[in-house]
């Protein structure tokens, strides 16, 4: 038996709650210090854990928004620094980690299931590191939970923590005690993070993070941290090295998008648009972003956009409800007037943009009118897609505190009723497509038949076509022959030329 397996098999967590027990605070959290965030571009791996990896296989399941996806890239960069390989057989790994996300209880609890699920092959196989990481590992009842009942676990840790990972695997492969490490202040910005990017087509950019808009049904905040935006030339390097390795498609990240610069102090008057126009004149087919909040979306990013060329024309903007009254108590910062004024501004300055939002239903108090003003709104709005989901009360968030009492019954009649309203909409916005020719960028086989080939618009619609594989990684010309409520069937006419 190993040393590491000995120890594992040794683990003993009695004194854990008496002696190291530090958990997380989402009080603590919620403090915005007038500290200045550090910009770091020291990371280095240490001589002793090189090659810590070497030899052994890695997974990483990701769980939530395209945030975490892309802090999964930056996690397996690390674990590939010092030796681990990638394998996508649980049974291979010798270091699990769960990237998880806490803005739903539903999210919360798959990732529970999954915990539970480990457990056995734990037994089997001690010397398994099982880590749990992302937002869920910055709520303190989480933590709780896992230490008092799933002491399978070894190593817990936060978002602004990640670059840390190195030496947390370390002691997570030598020490007797569950490894915790999770900061609830903000974290800094760490430049020079490796990456292991997924596919080499669509790429991600993170320009800022953390969130300070403060919803009061939203974790997000405590978990992310105060907003931190990256420096422009940073972000710009990034991309512009992205489009030298041939992507054909960036997104730029971040929790409210819209707010970046905000606390920049070494540029003043620096936001999203002026950021947009640099980044639009790289040479790189499309560029988007996500996701905006209303509120902070300026005249300058409109006018910026009305540019077209690589900014695509498709705006995902969350209004979470239609209902001035139910905005209030959610703490959007907004009204629906508001949201409309905004709406058919951008409409007028890019009259091809298509829009999607995010919609709460049922949360504390909406009354059945509040509702009907959704439902108006999304007509009026008449968005291509909708993300909708019931409300469900996070530990620790102002909406917690209220009394949910609007019954599943009710909410589950509601969610139905707006779902119902979406497809139509959806599948008439698809319909305007029939028979037209739209630009692809192809990304790969169709999940459900490797035969087809399946891409997106700039628009942001799903498109399926039959030809060579060769063309994966290309923008191609289809002509729309069928149309579905969340997809289009079509016929290739011509294979793009490279942009
Ligand atoms: S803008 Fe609101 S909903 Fe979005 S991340 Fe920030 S607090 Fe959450």
């Amino acid at each position: 038996m190993t040393k590491a397996k000995q120890d594992k098999t040794e683990k003993d967590y009695s004194t854990y709650f008496q002696t190291t027990f530090k958990p997380p605070s989402l009080k603590e959290a919620r403090r915005r210090r007038k500290k200045t965030i550090q910009f770091l571009n020291d990371f280095s791996i240490p001589d002793d854990i090189e090659e810590i990896g070497k030899g052994k296989k890695y997974l990483i399941r990701t769980y939530g928004c395209q945030m975490n996806e892309h802090d999964t890239e930056v996690m397996a960069g690390i674990l590939e620094e010092i030796g681990y390989e990638a394998t996508e057989n649980e049974e291979n790994a010798d270091i699990i980690l769960l990237n998880t996300c806490a803005i739903r209880e539903n999210a919360e609890n798959k990732v529970f299931g999954e915990i539970g699920h480990l457990k056995n092959l734990k037994r089997e196989k001690p010397e398994l590191i099982l880590g749990v990481c992302g937002c869920m590992a910055q709520e303190e009842s989480v933590v709780n939970r896992i230490l008092q009942k799933h002491q399978q676990v070894d190593l817990i840790f936060g978002t602004h923590n990640i670059h840390r990972l190195p030496q947390l695997v370390k002691e997570a492969l030598f020490s007797k005690e569950i490894v915790m490490e999770v900061w609830s202040k903000e974290g800094d910005i760490v430049e020079n993070l490796p990456k292991v990017r997924k596919g080499n087509i669509r790429g991600w950019v993170n320009i800022m993070y953390g969130c300070d808009k403060f919803c009061t049904y939203c974790i997000v905040p405590y978990t992310r941290g105060k907003e931190r935006s990256r420096h422009p030339q940073e972000i710009i390097d990034e991309v512009r090295e992205l489009a030298r390795q041939g992507y054909k498609e960036i997104t730029l990240l971040g929790q409210n998008v819209n707010a970046y610069g905000k606390d920049l102090e070494s540029i003043k008057n620096y936001g999203l648009g002026d950021l947009m126009d640099e980044i639009r004149k790289i040479d790189i087919p499309r560029i988007r972003f996500t996701t905006s909040h209303p509120r902070d979306f300026d005249d300058h990013l409109i006018e910026v956009l009305a540019k077209g060329g690589n900014l695509v024309e498709h705006i995902h903007l969350p209004v979470q409800s239609g209902n001035s009254d139910m905005l209030k108590i959610m703490g959007r910062k907004y009204t629906r007037e508001r949201y409309l004024e905004l709406f058919y501004k951008i409409k007028a300055a890019i009259p091809h943009a298509t829009f999607t939002t995010d919609i709460i239903v049922g949360f504390p108090n909406e009354t059945d009118e509040q509702f009907e003003d959704t439902m108006s709104l999304v007509r009026e709005c008449q968005f291509d897609g909708c993300y909708t989901f019931i409300y469900s009360p996070r530990e620790g968030t102002p909406a917690a505190r209220m009394e949910d009492n609007i019954s599943m019954e009710v909410k589950k009649e509601r969610l139905q009723r707006l779902n119902a309203l979406v497809n139509e909409l959806a599948a008439e916005s698809n319909a305007k497509c029939a028979d037209q020719v739209v630009e692809v960028l192809v990304e790969g086989a169709s999940k459900k038949n490797p035969d087809v080939l399946s891409g997106h618009t700039r628009t942001n619609k799903v498109v399926n076509f039959r030809g060579p594989k060769s063309l994966i990684g290309n923008l191609v010309n289809v002509r729309v022959k069928n149309v579905k409520t969340w997809s289009l069937d079509g016929e290739l006419i011509e294979e793009k030329a490279e942009v």
